[in-house]
């Protein structure tokens, strides 16, 4: 099963990936955490160049994240594939679509995080506030989130219209406990 995680920043995509990662055998493929072990591994001028677009909370240019991707969708074609952070716009959404008809495989669901948006900035400085300041990540702060919200708002909501129309498109409620939203992401996976 191919199932791609839709939300806004601050609705909980990460903590649920891992539930189906930890619970139901999924892997989970997030475009971010690829980012960040590139951002790591401090090998080339690539590297800081991403770091600094993560960092303003812009998307970081299609071509770069989706060899990324592509890479990864193949070596795990035969896995139940959780996509996290993937795909942000429009064209990620229609490579995703013929990266999988490749492999001759197809996304089975689009799963969205309905949260309220008013609600975003503050669920966003709670977790700050919560993390120490060490385990951190250098975007989890107010001008970033901002902008990712905008972001977002602008290139990655447009795409539930676009799974809405290939009728894959499933909706949660974001904003009731993260159990809650567990237990309503099962139901549609099972
Ligand atoms: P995330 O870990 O999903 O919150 O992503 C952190 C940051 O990585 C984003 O704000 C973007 O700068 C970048 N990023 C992650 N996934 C993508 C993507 N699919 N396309 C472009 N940029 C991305």
């Amino acid at each position: 099963m191919k199932v791609v995680l839709l939300g806004p920043p601050g609705s909980g995509k990460g903590t649920q990936s891992k539930f189906l990662v930890d619970k139901h055998q999924f892997v989970q493929l997030s475009t971010g955490d690829l980012l960040r072990e590139k951002v790591a591994s401090k090998d080339s001028s690539l590297g800081q160049e991403i770091s600094k677009i993560m960092n303003n909370g812009d998307l970081v240019p299609d071509d770069i994240v989706i060899q990324l991707i592509v890479e990864k969708i193949s070596e795990l074609k035969n896995r139940n594939i959780i996509f996290d952070g993937f795909p942000r716009n429009l064209n990620q959404a229609t490579v995703l679509d013929h990266s999988l008809k490749e492999i001759l495989v197809s996304l089975d669901k689009a799963i969205f995080i309905d949260v309220n948006h008013e609600i975003l900035k503050d669920r966003i400085l709670t977790r700050i506030n919560e993390t120490n300041i060490e385990d951190r990540r250098p975007d989890d702060n107010i001008d970033t989130l901002l902008k990712r919200i905008e972001v977002y708002k602008s290139n990655t909501f447009p795409i539930v219209e676009y799974y809405k129309k290939k009728g894959i498109l499933k909706e949660v409620n974001g904003m009731s406990s993260i159990e809650n939203v567990s237990q309503q992401i099962l139901k549609i996976i099972s």
